[in-house]
């Protein structure tokens, strides 16, 4: 299959694709990282992760990169050509490798990369990942607060056992200090 994950940054693209490397490795399978040429040969996340991947430039044949591979992530996926999407695409009708795509679907200006617009032609599956988690009124969840009674709950255990009638929310910083936990509440 030739899968495209597109998502803005901030949304964990490079996180998703090296985890995805991780379970098909943990399945046996063995294949290759491949990530665009503003990367230094490295696919690294936000979180720290980081592998060396195969740096694709405009001219790389990936017909001949994944060769002998029975899985490939690409990352930076926009970066590629359409003619290498069209190699992707080949590359998994004729051998049957997998194949996952991450990357920006859009530029600044709004409109499709040539290789995220090929993608998005060919792919098997095209799936739009969320962007980050946000408190209720838009600014960056910071924190998973937890919930008591409607109120953020300020003590007890650090790992709850059991049904206790908590819940989590994750608020930004300034909402959870203030315990405010929606719109209109406090
Ligand atoms: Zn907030």
């Amino acid at each position: 299959m030739l899968r495209f994950f597109a998502g803005p940054m901030g949304a964990g693209k490079s996180t998703l694709a090296l985890q995805m490397a991780y379970n098909y490795r943990s399945a046996g399978r063995e294949g290759v990282l491949l990530t665009g040429p503003s990367r230094d040969g490295r696919m690294s996340s936000r979180l720290g992760v980081a592998e060396d991947a195969v740096q694709i430039t405009e001219s790389s044949d990936l017909v001949g990169v994944l060769m002998g591979s029975s899985f490939a992530v690409v990352d930076e996926a926009q970066f590629l050509t359409p003619r290498q999407v069209e190699q992707l695409a080949a590359v998994v009708d004729r051998a049957g490798v997998a194949v996952d795509c991450f990357g920006l679907l859009t530029d600044f200006r709004s409109h499709l990369f040539p290789g995220s617009g090929r993608l998005v032609e060919l792919a098997d599956e095209v799936n739009r990942l969320q962007a980050d988690v946000f408190c209720w009124c838009g600014a960056p969840g910071l924190i998973n607060a937890r919930i008591e009674g409607g109120r953020v709950a300020r003590s007890g255990a650090q790992v709850q056992v059991g049904d206790i009638g908590s819940t989590y929310r994750v608020l930004c910083r300034q909402h959870w200090a203030y315990g405010i936990t929606e719109k209109g509440r406090s």
